[in-house]
C-alpha cells in the first residue's frame, strides 16, 4: 500500500529539524573546544614568558651573589693590615702565596689575584696561583681604570668596585678594593689596591648553571644567533662584553601537551553521547511520526486503510489513470446481516469476523490494490489498471474466497460463517470520486435486494451479476 504524503512532508521537517539542531550542537562543540584549546595556549605562552622572566632573574641573581662573594675576598684582605703589611709594605710572596695567590686558587677558583701599588705597577701578582706579573696595562687599555675611579669613588660603600672585562677575548669578573686602614676604616692614603679577578670560562658557566640550576646557562658564542633567553654583560664603558644564553624553559608548552590529549579525549566522548542521544531522541521521533501515522491513516481494528487514506490515494490514482488512460474499476462490499453476527455472538466477535476478514482478503490482492474500510462493514478494493470483466472476476473471487472461509469466535467454540455483497464500477474520464462510489454502491444495493451473496456490476456492457448459493442468515 502507498504511504501518505503527509508522513513524508512531517518525517522531512523533522529530520530537517533535526539535522539543524545536531549541526548546531556539534558547532557549539567545535566552538567551545575551539575557545578552551586557544585559552590554554594562551595560558601556556603566559606561563612560558612568566618563567623565561624569573629565570632571567636568577640569572642575574646568581651573578650579583658571585660578584657580592668576590667582593667579600677583597674586602678580607684589603681591610686587613697584616695584608696590607705583607702585600704593599714589605711584599713577602711566601706570604702572599699562602694568604691570597694559590690559597685563593685552590679554595675559591679565582683566576688572578695581586697587590696594585698607586702607580699601577703590581706589587705582587699571582695567575692561576702561580707567582707571575700581572698584565696590569693590557687591562687598563680595557677598562680597569674605570673601576678601580669607582672603588676610589667609594660607590659601594665598601671602597671596593667590580666589573666585567674583555681582555683579548677572555672574559673576567674584576673586583678591585682599596687597602684599608682597620681602626681608622680609611684608604690607605696610598691608593694602593688589592685586586682579585675570576675568569668566566665554559667550565665555570657550567658550575654556575648547576649551582643555581639556570637551564644549562652558557656563553653565546660571537656570531650565534640569538635564542631569546640571552643577556649581555657590560664592561664598565657599557659596552657589552658577552651574551650569556640558556634553553628557554617552557613548562606551559609542557603542560599543554600532557592536558591536550585528555580534552581533547573529554570533547570526543561528549559529542558521541550527545550524538548518540540525538539519534536516539531521532529514533523515538520516527517512532512517533510512524504512530500518528497509522492513527490518521489506518483502521484501528483491521490495520488497513482508514476512509481519509482511500480518498487521498483514490484521487491520486485518478489522476494518474487521467494521465495515462488506464482504467480504473472500484469494488465496494459490505458484509451480509452482519448485524445477526454481533446479536448471537457479541460485538468482540464479530470484530474479529471484520478484522479476519480483511486479513484473508488483503492476501488476495495485488500490491498496487487499494484496500480500505470505509465503513462499520462497508470495504472498498480500488483496483488500477483494471476494467469491468477482471474486476467482476476479482470480486467474485473475494466473494467465493469469504463464502468458503470458517471465521472463529474469540474463544475458538463457535464456527461463524458469512457472506457478501459487491458492487463493481469502472471510473468514467472527469468522474469524481463520490461519484464513482455511488455507482458501485447502488450495484451493491442491487445484489442486496436481489438476496445477497452475490456481485453486480453497474456497467451495462458487463456481465451485470454474478451470484451463487444464498447468503448465510438470509
Ligand atoms: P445487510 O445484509 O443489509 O448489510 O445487513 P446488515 O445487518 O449487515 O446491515 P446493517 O447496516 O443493518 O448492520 C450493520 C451492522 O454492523 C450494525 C453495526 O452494529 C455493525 N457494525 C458496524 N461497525 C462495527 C464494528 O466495528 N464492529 C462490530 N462488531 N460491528 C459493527
Ligand atoms: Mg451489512
Ligand atoms: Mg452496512
Amino acid at each position: 500500500m502507498a504511504e501518505d504524503d503527509s508522513q513524508k512532508i512531517a518525517t522531512s521537517f523533522l529530520t530537517r529539524s533535526n539535522q539543524a539542531s545536531i549541526i548546531f550542537i556539534l558547532l557549539l562543540f567545535g566552538l567551545s573546544l575551539a575557545t578552551i584549546i586557544s585559552l590554554l595556549v594562551l595560558v601556556s605562552f603566559k606561563m612560558d614568558n612568566l618563567s623565561q622572566k624569573d629565570l632571567y632573574n636568577r640569572v642575574e641573581i646568581a651573578l650579583s651573589v658571585e660578584t657580592r662573594h668576590l667582593q667579600d675576598l677583597v674586602q678580607e684582605y684589603s681591610y686587613w693590615d697584616e695584608g696590607y703589611q705583607h702585600l704593599i709594605v714589605q711584599p713577602d710572596y711566601k706570604w702572599a702565596d699562602e694568604n691570597i695567590g694559590s690559597y685563593l686558587t685552590e679554595n675559591y677558583g679565582v683566576d688572578f689575584s695581586g697587590a696594585i701599588l698607586q702607580n699601577g705597577s703590581p706589587a705582587i701578582g699571582f695567575i692561576n696561583g702561580v707567582k707571575a706579573p700581572l698584565p696590569i696595562a693590557l687591562w687598563m687599555e680595557n677598562g680597569l681604570g674605570q673601576i678601580i675611579t669607582a672603588a676610589r669613588n667609594n660607590l659601594s660603600g665598601r671602597w671596593i668596585s667590580s666589573h666585567y672585562l674583555d681582555i683579548e677575548g677572555a672574559i673576567y669578573l674584576v673586583s678591585v678594593g682599596l687597602f684599608r686602614d682597620e681602626s681608622s676604616e680609611m684608604p690607605k692614603g696610598d691608593d694602593s689596591f688589592l685586586l682579585i679577578a675570576q675568569l668566566l670560562d665554559d667550565a665555570f658557566m657550567q658550575q654556575l648553571s648547576d649551582t643555581y640550576q639556570l637551564n644549562s646557562l652558557h656563553k653565546l658564542e660571537a656570531g650565534a644567533k640569538r635564542v631569546g633567553a640571552d643577556m649581555y654583560l657590560l664592561n664598565p664603558m657599557e659596552k657589552p662584553v658577552v651574551a650569556l644564553a640558556w634553553t628557554k624553559p617552557t613548562p606551559g608548552e609542557h603542560y599543554l601537551r600532557q592536558i591536550f590529549l585528555p580534552i581533547i579525549s573529554v570533547f570526543i566522548v561528549m559529542a558521541t553521547l550527545t550524538w548518540s542521544m540525538l539519534v536516539h531522541e531521532r529514533k523515538r521521533q520516527d517512532k512517533y511520526i510512524k504512530h500518528l501515522y497509522l492513527l490518521a491513516s489506518k483502521d484501528y481494528l483491521t490495520g488497513i486503510s482508514n476512509r481519509r487514506e482511500f480518498f487521498s490515494i483514490a484521487n491520486r490514482e485518478m489522476a494518474r489513470a487521467k494521465r495515462t488512460g488506464a482504467t480504473l474499476s472500484l469494488i465496494t462490499f459490505d458484509i451480509d446481516y452482519f448485524k445477526q453476527i454481533n446479536d448471537k455472538l457479541g460485538h468482540h466477535n464479530g470484530d474479529a469476523v471484520l478484522s479476519e476478514l480483511a486479513r484473508r482478503i488483503s492476501e488476495n490482492l495485488r500490491d498496487f490494490d487499494v484496500f480500505a474500510r470505509i465503513g462499520g462493514e462497508e470495504f472498498v478494493v480500488l483496483l488500477p489498471e483494471t476494467g469491468c470483466h477482471t474486476a467482476m472476476e476479482i470480486a467474485e473471487r473475494l466473494r467465493q474466497l469469504i463464502h468458503d472461509s470458517d471465521f472463529f469466535s474469540f474463544d475458538n467454540h463457535e464456527t461463524i460463517k458469512c457472506t457478501i455483497s459487491s458492487g463493481v464500477a469502472v471510473w468514467k474520464n472527469q468522474e469524481s470520486i463520490d461519484a464513482l462510489l455511488n455507482r458501485a454502491d447502488d450495484a451493491l444495493y442491487a445484489a442486496k435486494r436481489l438476496g445477497r451473496n452475490r456481485t453486480q456490476s453497474a456497467e451495462i456492457y458487463c456481465p451485470t451479476e454474478y451470484a451463487v448459493t444464498p447468503a448465510c442468515g438470509g
